[in-house]
């Protein structure tokens, strides 16, 4: 079934075709600048290797949409004679509340739950509700399917996603942990679990989402049981310009030392904390590295180690604590862009943890870098496994959006 994927943003649009039976992508692309001066589509053709850069004026998601459509038919760019070929849209949806523990189909009445979401992330909903609108003006009868980020965090028990505070913030605001990045967490889990020679209900699993934003999951017998961001991306461990965990009391520390208000405070906990925070220099963990390769000589170096340091310290202190509340460990998975290809990271991580039963081997670690498939990284020896797999958001959306249209 041909599955077109999408991931809209406020002024952008993602997207690829995505064969769910031979889970194929022939196209990707996105739209960039939409609403904005100077919009543009870059679209790749994958079957044929062709790549295409055309500025357009797109005024909104429907405009996006069509450009999409314009090059998966072109003659010579495209993939599918015509949109018909199109059998489902699947969208990528940051946060589905308490509302929504599964994918589903898009009908008035879920699209009235998603408006209500819009309380928990009102930038990524609007945009998403734009994507969708976009996708019903350009293809009115194709069917659409909502996947969400935050939906396979569904099965944490509630000592798991409750805060400790006043009660009725649960009930009057839904202030609770919901967690994301639950399609990557689902995806890597679900490899890794067929890697390990025991039954899914028998697999206790730590998944490392390792990327500009990052988040590690607790999965056992292929449920989380806990994972590290909250009620926002902003919590668990530090990212490339997010803070991760702090003392809650430094927000208010914070605005009457600085004279900044909650939203600025916010700001600087979102945008400008993390590896940039500690660096002063990048978000990104390619340059904290080269700072840390090039040696003490380099300016950067010390506070590029610190950045490291202080993820490396908190990775440990999650997968140990994740090994605690799951009674054990079978494995643990890196994914994601720094997960994936950051073998001094995932070394920092995995050294000194035999108590835990991991042992890392060298070698595979430092080879598994830009990978289409899974790799071993410990030994044969270690009893925990650990792996990195390299994560498919966009397929899990096919696949769910194809198994939801099939049973209509
Ligand atoms: P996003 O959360 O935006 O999807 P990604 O999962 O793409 O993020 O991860 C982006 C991060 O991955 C960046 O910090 C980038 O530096 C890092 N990264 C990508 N390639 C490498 C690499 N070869 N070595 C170390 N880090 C890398």
């Amino acid at each position: 079934m041909n599955i077109l994927v999408v991931n809209a943003g406020s002024s952008s649009l993602k997207y690829q075709l995505i064969d769910s039976d031979t889970n194929v992508v022939s196209a990707k692309g996105l739209c960039e600048r939409i609403g904005l001066e100077g919009s543009l589509i870059e679209h790749k053709q994958l079957i044929k290797g062709l790549k295409v850069k055309y500025e357009s004026p797109m005024k909104d998601h429907a405009d996006a949409m069509k450009l999409v459509v314009k090059y998966l038919t072109d003659a010579e760019y495209g993939c599918i004679a015509d949109m018909s070929e199109i059998q489902a849209i699947g969208h990528r949806i940051v946060h589905g509340g308490h509302f929504f523990s599964k994918s589903i189909l898009m009908t008035k009445d879920v699209l009235a739950k998603l408006e209500l979401c819009k309380e928990f992330a009102p930038l990524h909903t609007v945009a998403h509700l734009m994507g969708i609108k976009g996708c019903l003006d350009t293809m009115p009868s194709t069917p659409q399917v909502l996947v969400f980020d935050t939906a396979f965090h569904q099965t944490m028990a509630p000592e798991a996603y409750m805060y400790a505070l006043p009660y009725e913030y649960y009930e009057k605001y839904g202030l609770r942990r919901y967690g994301f990045h639950g399609s990557s967490h689902r995806y890597v889990s679900a490899e890794m679990a067929k890697l390990l020679d025991k039954p899914v209900e028998d697999t206790k699993i730590v998944t490392c989402h390792i990327g500009n934003g990052s988040s590690v999951s607790a999965v056992k017998g292929g449920k989380v049981m806990d994972t590290s961001m909250g009620f926002t991306p902003l919590a668990g461990v530090e990212m490339g310009t997010r803070c991760g965990d702090i003392d809650p009391a430094i927000v208010p520390f914070i605005m009457d030392k600085e004279g900044l208000t909650a939203a600025q405070v916010n700001d600087v906990m979102n945008k400008k904390s993390g590896f940039l925070g500690i660096t002063g220099y990048s978000s990104d963990s390619r340059d904290v590295e080269n700072a840390i390769l090039a040696g003490p000589s380099d300016p950067n170096y010390e506070k590029a180690v610190l950045a490291v340091d202080i993820l490396k310290h908190q990775l440990k202190k999650y997968i140990g604590g994740y090994a605690a509340i799951m009674n054990g460990l079978d494995a643990v998975v890196f994914t994601a862009g720094i997960g994936e290809n950051s073998s001094i990271l995932r070394e920092l991580v995995c050294s000194d943890m035999e108590n835990l039963g991991i042992e890392l081997d060298k070698d595979a670690n430092q080879k598994a870098f830009r990978l289409s498939d899974s790799a071993k990284i410990s030994k044969d020896t270690s009893k925990v496994a650990v792996y990195v797999i390299p994560t498919n958001e966009e397929l899990v959306i096919a696949k769910d959006t194809a198994e939801i249209v099939s049973a209509l």
